[in-house]
């Protein structure tokens, strides 16, 4: 319970803790990022020994609802009206009130660190290093949806209207974080909430939801609902009681959503097809570590991660990066998040359809560096593969995978690699590798993304310092960046008022 929590929570998590040790209160002006579990602290080793060991060997998420979720039409009506009645005492909540709740979600959050790492694990193949800090960003986004929350109630002239029902529709790929953070965002503005958690990762969903109860969110201001994906349109999102939809997943995810409602107020962040380029100036050996991890953790399965590499000039000419990125790939350790040593887990549909072929399908031209082999009879360990020879307007230029495959492409300078890495319809990430400043400015200049990294890795976007989102069809609606200033002011209606005396 609650009331344990002081007890329950590690000195180093707590938060009054975490802002002494840096001298400054909680609030807008500071921000102090929750620290992941760090594996050079002995203690910090055992605990993660201990979260593993209690992981289920278990069948992953495979989308098949259990059938004592599943709300028909009138199952999902009674849910609506529930929500909706109680959205009118949530938003007449002073924001000071609201925020309060949210810091306690915050706490409550990392005190079950272990077991949303062992649920992320147990149904989505995450590995402990993957999920740790997916934890943090949760709690991160609590903490500071929570300041943002206040805010809203301190604009000159203008007044902000929060939605009565806000539909949270996340994907399994950060079952926690990104479901966490969109409700969040949406109970601090005062709108009740319907969360319908992936198919894949529903038990995710249904933990995230006891831990704000239990933090102290009204059970008729959260409420969870679960339809199949056949009715998903139909019965929710299409549902006149449904006022606003924050979706993360598929940019064909929300189209079908516009297809369902044209002027549905749309909060969604889509697909990526990300490219990192590496200019002859780089550090070659920081260049490989960084792609290799962008590319091939989680195997591959975020919106973020890297799926190009664009080699130029004398990197494209040399043999070197290529040699050092294969063998840093070969050594990849692919398994089951359970052993410790996994660096690749599976991919938590069996591969199919787009994955299958990025995985298996060699257009004129390419060849495999390094091939993808299936590594058992489920379809979902894959050795990671990397294709090269890839050309201009190919699938592999082209097409979001969503696995652990990377397709190597050249250029001859670096305004040929920035318009291969614009080539493609989407925008979320970009990464620049070179210790150029003039090459960087270029760069910058020219490259059509929302979260640009440079000579670093080009996923996990750190709330506040990192607000994450994309442009082109990397993002539907009005563009507002998760974990950014501007999140909350796009989820209610602004109204002004003036009066002429
Ligand atoms: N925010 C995550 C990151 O920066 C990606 C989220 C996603 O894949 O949807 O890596």
């Amino acid at each position: 319970s609650v009331a344990a929590l002081d007890d329950e929570v590690p000195a180093r998590h707590r938060t009054p803790d975490r802002y002494a040790a840096v001298g400054a209160p909680p609030g807008p002006g500071r921000f102090v990022s929750t620290p992941d579990t760090d594996p050079a602290v002995r203690e910090h080793r055992a605990w993660a020994r201990d979260v593993l060991a209690r992981v289920p060997v278990s069948t992953l998420g495979s989308a098949t609802i259990d059938a004592a979720w599943l709300r028909s039409s009138d199952g999902v009506d009674d849910e609506v009206v529930r929500a909706r009645t109680a959205a009118h005492a949530w938003a007449a909540l002073p924001a000071d009130e609201r925020a309060r709740v949210l810091h306690r979600v915050g706490d409550v959050l990392e005190a079950h660190r272990a077991e949303l790492i062992e649920v992320m694990a147990a149904e989505t193949g995450k590995t402990l290093d993957q999920g740790d800090p997916e934890v943090c960003e949760a709690v991160d986004f609590a903490h500071y949806y929570a300041e943002l929350a206040r805010d809203l109630e301190h604009v000159d002239g203008a007044l902000f209207t929060p939605a009565s029902l806000t539909l949270v529709t996340p994907p399994w790929n950060f079952p926690v974080a990104i479901p966490a953070g969109s409700t969040l965002a949406a109970l601090a503005t005062g709108s009740a909430v319907l969360l319908k958690p992936a198919g894949q990762s529903q038990r995710c969903g249904a933990v995230l939801a006891e831990l704000l109860w239990e933090a102290g969110v009204p059970r008729d201001v959260l409420r969870l609902v679960q339809v199949d994906e056949g009715t998903l349109g139909r019965t929710l999102v299409a549902h006149p009681g449904i006022d606003r939809v924050i979706l993360t997943g598929a940019y064909d995810t929300a189209a079908l959503f516009r297809s369902f409602r044209p002027d549905l107020p749309l909060l969604a962040e889509t697909s990526g097809k990300n490219a990192i380029v590496v200019t002859p100036s780089a550090d070659l050996d920081l260049a490989v570590k960084d792609v290799v991890t962008s590319a091939f953790g989680h195997a591959g399965q975020k919106c973020s991660a890297a799926s190009l590499v664009v080699l130029v000039g004398s990197v494209a000419r040399s043999r070197r990066f290529r040699d050092q990125l294969l063998d840093a790939t070969s050594s990849l350790v692919v398994g089951y998040p359970q052993d410790p040593r996994t660096q690749v887990g599976p991919v938590i549909e069996p591969a199919a359809g787009k994955l299958l072929s990025g995985l298996t399908e060699l257009a004129p031209g390419e060849r495999w560096a390094l091939a993808p082999r299936r590594l058992d009879d489920s379809g979902r360990l894959w050795s990671p593969g990397v294709r090269v020879g890839v050309r201009r307007g190919a699938p592999a230029h082209l097409t979001e995978y969503f696995g652990p495959v990377l397709s190597v492409m050249t250029a001859a300078d670096l305004d040929e690699a920035i318009a291969i890495a614009n080539d493609v319809d989407y925008g979320l990430t970009a990464g620049l590798h070179s210790l150029d400043r003039a090459e960087i400015a270029t760069w910058l200049d020219g490259i059509e993304a929302g979260n640009l990294y440079v000579n670093r890795g080009i996923t996990g976007a750190i709330v506040r310092r990192q607000p994450f989102g994309g442009w082109k069809r990397s993002a539907v609606g009005p563009g507002a960046k998760a974990g950014g200033p501007s999140y909350l002011d796009v989820l209610g209606t602004w109204r002004t008022a003036t009066a002429t005396e």
